[in-house]
């Protein structure tokens, strides 16, 4: 295949993708293939010779589709959205047809100066003061990661990329159970190790992380001779949606001079509606915050939004640069790679850019609105309902729910409704445990759900659990 052929494929592809939007409603949502069914269709080996297009796309069809679960399904209601809102797959289109490489400013200026512009309007839509800056990273977890090698770096007066870890006293940081996996990975991979990440309890109905118990660490962690280093809170965490109290917790980490990072990744949208910034009221104190325009706001992936208060501590721990990197006779000017883990960057600014004007910032808030009251309709709906129990509230869109008849072993019929429900295929969901019980999790936050797309859960529901007893 040439460029030349491509308008004759690039069509075939367009029409595909809207046939197969316009019919995700008819497919199950979870793909319901068995292991290894795909690698045993597949040839053990690559072709020697070319071969036509159509039959690539034939198999494709047949092979690949068969396997796919659909995240774009508007009944998808599991883990997290990860949404692909059509303006901006249309703008990685043509992003991928340039394929330019957005490391420094002079390998693109303009990918570079939208990046900038874009992160601002960002900023302004959630409504972070101006102190801070964005840049784009591939995912949360980098952003994450960015900061705890910064809050480490930040605490070894800059020795740690110097001397390396061993014989610097030894690093904390400090986090609530509540936060994302990465986070654990990101204590792994900067050296900083696991029993240094120090879990502090919660309390609440968000299940924030106790500043009172923060302080009590820090000050025993100090007296025993260790070296703390920062804070990482959440806004949104990923099993329920806890909520860290953000002013209470940089109240504490600034009277130490420990380093603020916020990992909103999934809430983060959400604060494009002034109506919800109750939920990280103080993140305006925080040194990082992360969240993923994709997630809920609609870009598809990747595209995650890392806001910085000091860019100078981050490129002071990441920026590195060998003759060949340097941009000579450049002033006043942003290589966005020294802000980031990777050197290669995608032009991901594109995206978000054909987003927001696309739909606007009251279409995206509407969207984000009416998932919100939505999820909270269809708790209320579950919670009516003999034989299921609410057990976390709705935080934004994220509730979770038992099935637990009087007298019945409640997990295992839980478990077998999740099983039973995504066998089904009308909807998805996933489970996760609450204070050691097993749940069913349901959030809303697919681009084209409707209030009778999340209404379904509740029949879905009610007629397999039926068939269970
Ligand atoms: C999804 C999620 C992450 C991980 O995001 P990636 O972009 O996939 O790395 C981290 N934290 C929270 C709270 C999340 O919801």
């Amino acid at each position: 295949m040439r460029w030349t052929d491509y308008p004759k494929w690039g069509t075939w592809a367009a029409d595909w993708a809207a046939r197969y939007h316009a019919g995700l409603r008819d497919k199950p949502v979870r793909a319901q293939v068995k292991p290894g069914a795909t690698l045993a269709a597949l040839p053990m080996l690559a072709p020697d010779a070319p071969e036509p297009m159509d039959a690539i796309l034939a198999d494709f069809e047949a092979i690949i589709m068969p396997g796919i679960t659909h995240w774009q399904h508007p009944r998808f209601f599991a883990y997290f959205p990860s949404n692909a809102a059509p303006a901006s797959v249309l703008a990685d289109q043509l992003v991928a047809a340039i394929s330019p490489q957005c490391m420094l400013w002079q390998t693109s200026p303009s990918a570079t100066e939208l990046e900038t512009r874009m992160m601002d309007w960002l900023r302004q839509g959630i409504g972070l003061p101006d102190v801070f800056q964005g840049v784009i990273q591939d995912s949360a977890s980098t952003a994450t990661l960015a900061a705890v090698l910064t809050m480490r770096e930040r605490a070894l007066d800059w020795a740690g990329n110097r001397d390396g870890l061993s014989g610097q006293p030894r690093l904390r940081v400090y986090a609530s159970v509540e936060v994302h996996s990465s986070v654990d990975r990101a204590i792994w991979i900067a050296g900083v190790g696991q029993e240094n990440l120090v879990r502090i309890p919660t309390h609440g109905p968000l299940r924030a992380m106790d500043p009172a118990a923060l302080a009590a660490q820090i000050a025993a962690d100090r007296a025993a001779g260790f070296l703390p280093a920062g804070v990482i809170a959440c806004t949104g965490g990923t099993g329920t949606g806890a909520c860290d109290d953000i002013a209470a917790v940089c109240a504490v980490a600034q009277a130490e001079g420990l380093y603020v990072h916020v990992d909103a990744a999934w809430a983060g949208a959400a604060m494009i509606c002034p109506d919800y910034r109750h939920l990280w009221a103080g993140v305006d104190m925080a040194d990082s915050v992360v969240l993923n325009p994709h997630k809920w706001l609609g870009t598809q992936f990747d595209l995650s939004a890392h806001f910085i208060r000091d860019p100078g501590a981050l490129t002071r721990t990441l920026a590195i640069q060998p003759e060949y990197l340097k941009t000579h006779g450049a002033d006043g000017i942003i290589n966005y790679s020294e802000w980031s883990v990777p050197l290669g960057r995608r032009f991901r600014a594109l995206k978000l850019w054909f987003l927001l004007r696309a739909y606007g910032m009251d279409g995206l808030r509407g969207m984000i609105r009416n998932h919100v009251t939505w999820a909270e309709t269809l708790a209320e709906h579950i919670r009516a309902t003999p034989g299921f129990r609410i057990v976390t509230e709705p935080v934004l869109s994220l509730f979770t729910f038992q099935y637990a008849p009087a007298g019945k072993d409640a997990d295992a019929l839980t478990l077998a409704l999740v099983q039973a429900v995504n066998d089904d295929g009308r909807i998805y969901l996933t489970q996760t445990r609450v204070n050691g019980v097993l749940v069913i999790r349901f959030q809303a936050g697919q681009f084209d759900a409707t209030e009778a797309d999340v209404m379904t859960v509740h029949t879905v529901l009610t007629e397999l659990a039926a068939r269970l007893e």
